[in-house]
């Protein structure tokens, strides 16, 4: 277990930012976040397959990355990787607005296996561009515009984080959002031509929490805050008992385009 799990509070507030009007959710009282302390599952064949589908993708492409947000996910994912040394490289995309408790999980991966997260950070001309023209926070004001940010900060360092690559590993999980729902194993990404795996698309929220304690994973303490789902700090909020796990990221949001641009073709099956 990581520093922060077991004294973490299982009760949290929502999160104060400088969001738009529409914010009655975030305004709800103290909630009962269950995400880390939810009970044991039976992992032990899905930890099977996890372990065989990604030494196969491993063994398949010469070239494969696991795009990591640092999330309980991806750091499950990290975990695999570190512990069959396999050939699959680890990136992360540094938006430059990200939380400092994100930010602090990359160093106690490598503290805890010895390897690194390569950063990628949004091209510095196209941010300062952003915010003269439109604001700082302008993602606030229209999708088009959250799009347009996601575009700068996320999509674009992702394809230079993937230039090469063959194949690419995400944490995504079918329980995770409506977006989510028929996500596939293992798709062909028809965006950026290349292979795409989801070794945790049938995995619950509670397997990834099983395996994390099972495996003593570093994890973000946000979790313990009440954020199942963790992106930029201004675009991700707590939740409420009741609440998509989803819903603290771009809450103002309608639910079924919520999606940053990495993983477009989620919306396309929708
Ligand atoms: Fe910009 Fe928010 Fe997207 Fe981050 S999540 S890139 S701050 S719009």
């Amino acid at each position: 277990m990581s520093e922060g799990q077991s004294s973490s509070a299982a009760r949290f507030h929502s999160v104060e930012t400088a969001a738009p009007e529409n914010t009655a959710v975030a305004e709800q009282p103290i909630a009962v976040f269950r995400g880390p302390q939810q009970p044991a599952t039976n992992i032990a064949e899905k930890v099977k397959a996890l372990e065989s589908l990604l030494t196969q993708a491993a063994g398949e492409f010469d070239s494969i990355a696991l795009a990591s947000s640092l999330a309980a996910e991806d750091n499950v994912l990290f975990d695999v990787i570190a512990r069959l040394k396999l050939n699959i490289r680890v990136f992360s995309l540094n938006t430059g607005r990200l939380h400092q408790q994100t930010l602090d999980v990359a160093p106690a991966l490598q503290a805890k296996y010895g390897q690194t997260v390569q950063w990628f950070e949004p091209l510095h001309e196209a941010v300062e561009t952003y915010v003269n023209t439109k604001g700082r926070d302008a993602f606030y004001e229209s999708t088009a515009l959250r799009k347009e940010c996601c575009g700068i900060r996320k999509v674009e360092p992702l394809a230079r984080a993937l230039k090469g690559a063959k194949a690419w590993v995400t944490g995504q999980r079918q329980a995770q959002a409506a977006t989510r729902a028929t996500l596939p194993v293992r798709e062909f990404d028809a965006d950026r031509r290349i292979e795409k795996f989801n070794p945790l698309a049938d995995w619950s929220e509670a397997d990834v929490w099983t395996y994390i304690r099972q495996y003593d994973v570093p994890v973000n303490k946000l979790h313990f805050e009440g954020f199942p789902s963790i992106g930029c700090e201004p675009c991700t909020r707590a939740i409420t008992i009741g609440e998509d796990i989803r819903a603290g990221r771009w809450w103002w949001e309608d639910p079924t385009s919520k999606e940053c641009g990495l993983h477009n073709a989620n919306l396309k099956s929708n």
